[in-house]
């Protein structure tokens, strides 16, 4: 309202002195002098125009061009919108800086690439599967980069519904990774890979141990089956074979048994959480499980024990007992008849250490790495005929694992193994 009489009382005094003049000396006097008060009035608004527009070139609110209240009316609106513009724009710039840092932060590689397929952008996942550096990459075609020929003909045929699967070499191992592209905006697109090596492994253990199951209970289950056709189709068998038919099938009947209770104990181990730590007298342990060693020997062997008394450790004694007993029958199974079996359990630089050592066939340092794979057997026949599984020292494993323990082996082909486990030191129970 203010401003609308200001503009009337700036109109109302020219046009009251034009209609003055104009009563005095006539209406062209009259006329004439409101002409050159208008012209007077455009000239100064240009004036104050291209002050307004050479101010805009370096806007600076400190130095405002005092003009008249209207002029200030645009300057300081000019400077709110100014000002406004500043906000959204830095608002703008923390929204892109953050998803900037999520799409980095994301555990697959992402590449923008533009209607060239040359990369525009890309997160630091995507350095290193492809062994990339965006500084010095960006606007390289992707082809020249990944040129494998099933990389190129996937982008030459890109299908959103299927992914490629493809062999990376990375840090010395060859990862499996499962690319996708993604188009958006104006022919650009989006490059996914994700790392599935791990999932593919896990596919060929699935694999491999179904095969090997799958194995492992067909040989016992011909024989048995072998056996019952023929006393079918025979039921007045020679007796002879029939007594050892019954002790053949007794025989696998058992080694399937103890298959399927050596599975059981694998799996119990991998699912079930880590049992609460219990005082392990391990002297009596020590001593129960040689007794066991003798009875499996039939006295064939000779079992010394050296165990330290009163060195105990907190853990699961029937875990335990697992562990130990499976490396003294192995030591039993794969000695010939009259090997010394040596039974020690000491602290050894500060330790405790549970070892066993045979003079047995020992075991080729090929073999060494892989001994506690599930179902590796250096000597299949010896493992069957002395009634193994193949899967005794994988449940050591598992048991060490849990135990903050670790696997130690040194063996010599025909001189025998020494398997030792040695525990950390906290879990030694201080009496
Ligand atoms: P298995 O039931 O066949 O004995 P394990 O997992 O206990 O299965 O052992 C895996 C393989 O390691 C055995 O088949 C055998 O070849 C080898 N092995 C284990 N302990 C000994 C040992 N004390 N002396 C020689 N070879 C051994």
């Amino acid at each position: 309202m203010r401003h609308w009489l200001n503009a009337l009382l700036t109109l109302f005094f020219p046009i009251l002195t034009a209609g003055f003049f104009a009563l005095i000396w006539g209406l062209t006097v009259g006329l004439s002098t409101l002409c050159v008060w208008l012209l007077i009035a455009l000239w100064s608004e240009r004036q104050k125009l291209s002050l307004f527009d050479s101010w805009l070139n370096s806007p600076n609110r400190d130095a405002l061009p005092s003009l008249n209240p209207g002029w200030d009316r645009v300057f300081k609106s000019f400077i709110k919108i100014q000002k406004k513009q500043r906000l959204s724009k830095s608002e703008l710039n923390r929204a892109l800086d953050r998803f900037e840092q999520a799409v980095r932060a994301l555990p697959d590689a992402v590449i923008l690439l533009n209607n060239s397929r040359q990369i525009e952008w890309c997160n630091t996942k995507a350095e290193e599967y492809f062994q990339i550096t965006f500084n010095r990459d960006q606007g390289v075609q992707i082809d020249y980069l990944l040129r494998q020929p099933s990389f190129r003909n996937f982008m030459r045929n890109v299908d959103l519904e299927t992914s490629l699967n493809l062999r990376l070499p990375r840090m010395g191992i060859d990862r499996l990774v499962a690319i996708q592209m993604i188009p958006f905006g104006d022919n650009q697109s989006l490059l996914l890979a994700r790392d599935i090596t791990e999932r593919e492994q896990l596919e060929v253990t699935r694999r491999d141990f179904i095969a090997n199951i799958s194995h492992e209970l067909r040989t016992p289950l011909t024989v048995i089956q072998g056996f019952l056709e023929t006393f079918e189709d025979n039921p007045a068998a020679d007796p002879e074979l029939l007594t050892r038919g019954v002790k053949l099938m007794s025989d696998q009947s058992h080694r399937m048994n103890r298959l399927i209770t050596d599975l059981l104990a694998l799996t119990r181990l991998e699912t079930s959480e880590p049992p609460e730590g219990e005082v392990i007298n391990m002297l009596s342990l020590i001593q129960s499980i040689s007794l066991e060693a003798e009875a499996l020997s039939t006295k064939n062997h000779i079992v010394n024990v050296q165990a330290a008394n009163n060195l105990n450790i907190l853990g699961s004694e029937e875990e335990i007992r697992s562990a130990l007993s499976n490396l003294v029958s192995n030591a039993v199974r794969y000695s010939p008849n009259g090997g010394t079996i040596s039974i020690k359990w000491a602290l050894v630089d500060n330790e405790p250490v549970f070892s066993c050592q045979d003079q047995g066939v020992g075991i080729a340092p090929e073999h060494l790495s892989r001994l506690t794979e599930r179902f590796y057997r250096v000597d299949k026949s010896r493992s069957q005929e002395t009634g193994g599984t193949g899967l005794g020292l994988a449940i050591v494993k598992h048991v060490l694992n849990r135990h903050d323990a670790k696997l130690e082996i040194t063996s010599k082909t025909n001189k025998g193994s020494q398997f030792s486990i040695r525990f950390s030191k906290d879990t030694v129970v201080s009496q």
